[in-house]
């Protein structure tokens, strides 16, 4: 297949893809969210940076803001099962099937299919996480940026680096985290390509407001890190704040 025209695209009925091309050349990143219904914050960040007309300044963008639409509707990790639907966890069915029964299998090959075309530099999936991370607490997520193939990825160290110079109470802290995956998209997409491939995780005792303005700060750091779109205005305002940590 080749690549995708710039505009939106559909992977699956009411799965969107958003191309977005940039008028010098550069690397493709891709950005999905929403792959487990539960985990809201990155749907949220992506739609509100579609909205804000979000654009490439080099490369492309692709961004799949809602990649399992009936489980985010439902607030479940996986969609409740109905019809072609089997409950599957999406994100432990790659590199799926296009002949499967289940439709979890057929979308989870069909964006398996996306990223072969298009060989993205990164692969970014946003997720969020009921626990806070601790080091000696597996699993643990919140938040970290996760990746499954070592070495770490330089970029992971970086972008951590500016979230900690910008939230800076300790429970807003960042940390790296090396936590593979067998069957994610991140883990298999890498080991397809040797692109870099990252988890966003937030944590969810953090009010949602909090954890979007998160979720942006790490799309906008990565994108800038990748010469995509360069950061030259501030990042969220910081209204967000969290008061109710621990809640
Ligand atoms: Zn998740």
């Amino acid at each position: 297949m080749p690549r995708l025209d710039s505009g939106y695209h559909e992977l699956s009925e009411n799965v969107r893809v958003h191309v977005l091309d940039a008028p010098q050349p550069g690397p493709t990143v891709l950005v999905q969210a929403g792959i487990h219904g539960d985990e809201v914050a990155g749907v949220h960040a992506l739609e509100e940076l579609l909205e804000a007309r979000l654009r490439p300044r080099a490369g492309r963008l692709l961004v799949v803001p809602v990649m399992n639409p009936a489980a985010y509707r439902a607030r479940q990790r996986a969609c409740p099962p109905e019809g072609d639907w089997a409950g599957l966890d999406l994100n432990r069915q790659f590199p799926g099937d296009a002949s499967a029964p289940e439709r979890e299998r057929r979308l989870a090959r069909r964006f398996m299919d996306l990223v072969l075309d298009e060989q993205p530099a990164l692969v970014c999936t946003l997720h969020e996480s009921h626990k806070r991370y601790h080091p000696e607490v597996r699993p643990s997520f919140g938040q970290t940026l996760v990746y499954g193939v070592e070495p770490m990825p330089a970029v992971v160290g970086r972008v951590v680096d500016r979230l900690n110079g910008r939230w800076t109470d300790e429970a807003e802290r960042w940390a790296p985290q090396h936590y593979p995956v067998a069957t994610s998209s991140t883990e298999v997409i890498v080991e397809a390509l040797g692109c870099v491939g990252i988890c966003v995780e937030t944590w969810m005792g953090f009010p949602l407001p909090t954890r979007v303005a998160m979720q942006r700060d790490v799309v906008r750091l990565l994108l800038d890190d990748f010469g995509v779109l360069p950061i030259d205005e501030p990042l969220s305002p910081r209204r967000d704040r969290a008061s109710g940590a621990s809640s």
